[in-house]
């Protein structure tokens, strides 16, 4: 057993778990932090960040959080690039496995996020930043005047398809059915937008690039024909869902249906002194600025609570 016990563990390093790091490290707590395998979350597969408040010519997501990294560091947050690979809250203190090691903790807070679900096609990952995304809020911007397509019939995907036309000049929005899963007022929405074509029953079987490894086009396979076509596209822009990453608590905190955090009191999971931020709690926003927002919530609920229970 190590004798040293944490105050806070963070696990996760996106917004959400550096801005708890700033503020748990300024509150004096020296939160260690475990950063996992992707450091930095989900910013740092996007490019240009044009939306986060304070940077007015925009900034490459890499950057931002390697500066929220130095920000938590000045002040003695200490981070580690592991991945934890299991945690024991039935007790406290709560129990941190990190390859094969041992970590104890007051307190912990998760923020390990969510991820986008892609396709699951070959050369994939080539092409995010090249015409490929998940992300219209974070990306529509790069599409205007061009042709684009929206994967999904969920409400995500009306939702971006609707707000993609404010920028490209067609979107065609593939579904693999012939009928959405939508809330009807989304799907009526899109469906009444002049500027949209839904191509029904079809899926994207191929990413279709330039030499330069741009984008240029599609093939899609008709469900029902069997038959496949390549189109040209500028962009494609998948909405088929998250998915939270909380397979490493095994059921230990309560979630909803699709596997996300439920959080009272702002903060507060199912299990006292175990806290939640960001997008592995947040169906709605997933924002880098809401999660760093969230992350914050969070630093100040867990000083908090370490005043009433630990320290007090
Ligand atoms: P979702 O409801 O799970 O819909 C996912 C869609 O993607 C489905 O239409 C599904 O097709 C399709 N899909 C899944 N895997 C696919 C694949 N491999 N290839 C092609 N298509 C695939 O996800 P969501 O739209 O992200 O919504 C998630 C939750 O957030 C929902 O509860 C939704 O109501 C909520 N939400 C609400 C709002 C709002 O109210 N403003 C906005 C966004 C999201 P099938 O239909 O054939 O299964």
């Amino acid at each position: 057993m190590p004798e040293v016990v944490e105050n806070t563990i963070i696990i996760g390093s996106g917004p959400a778990g550096l801005t708890a790091a700033i503020y748990t490290a300024r509150a004096n707590l020296n939160p260690l932090v475990f950063e996992g395998l992707q450091p930095g979350g989900q910013l740092t597969i996007t490019t240009e960040v044009e939306n986060y408040p304070g940077f007015v010519d925009g900034i490459q997501g890499p950057e931002l959080m390697d500066i929220m990294r130095k920000q938590a560091e000045r002040f003695g947050s200490r981070h580690v690039y592991e991945f934890v690979d299991k945690i024991d809250v039935s007790e406290r203190p709560f129990k941190v496995w990190v390859g094969g090691n041992l970590h104890l903790a007051h307190s912990l807070i998760i923020a390990t996020g969510a991820s986008a679900r892609y396709l699951g096609l070959e050369d994939e990952e080539k092409f995010h930043g090249r015409g490929l995304s998940a992300c219209a809020t974070c990306d529509g911007f790069f599409f205007r005047d061009k042709e684009i397509m929206v994967v999904g019939g969920g409400d995500s995907a009306m939702e971006e398809g609707n707000f993609l036309t404010r920028f490209a000049k067609k979107v065609s929005l593939v579904h693999r059915r012939d009928a959405f899963r939508a809330s009807k007022i989304m799907q009526d929405r899109l469906l009444a937008n002049p500027k949209v074509e839904v191509l029904w029953n079809k899926t994207i079987t191929k990413y279709i690039g330039d030499k330069d490894g741009q984008l240029t086009g599609v093939r899609l396979l008709d469900t029902v024909t069997g038959e496949e076509a390549d189109v040209p596209t500028e962009g494609v822009f998948v909405a088929i869902g998250h998915t939270p990453n909380t397979g490493f608590l095994a059921g230990q905190l309560a979630t909803d249906d699709s596997g996300y955090l439920l959080v009272t009191e702002h903060t507060r999971t199912s299990v006292d002194g175990v806290f939640a931020a960001g997008d592995v709690a947040d169906t709605r926003y997933r924002q880098a600025v809401t999660a760093a927002g969230n992350g914050c919530q969070a630093a100040i609920d867990v000083e908090k609570w370490l005043e009433e229970h630990v320290h007090g």
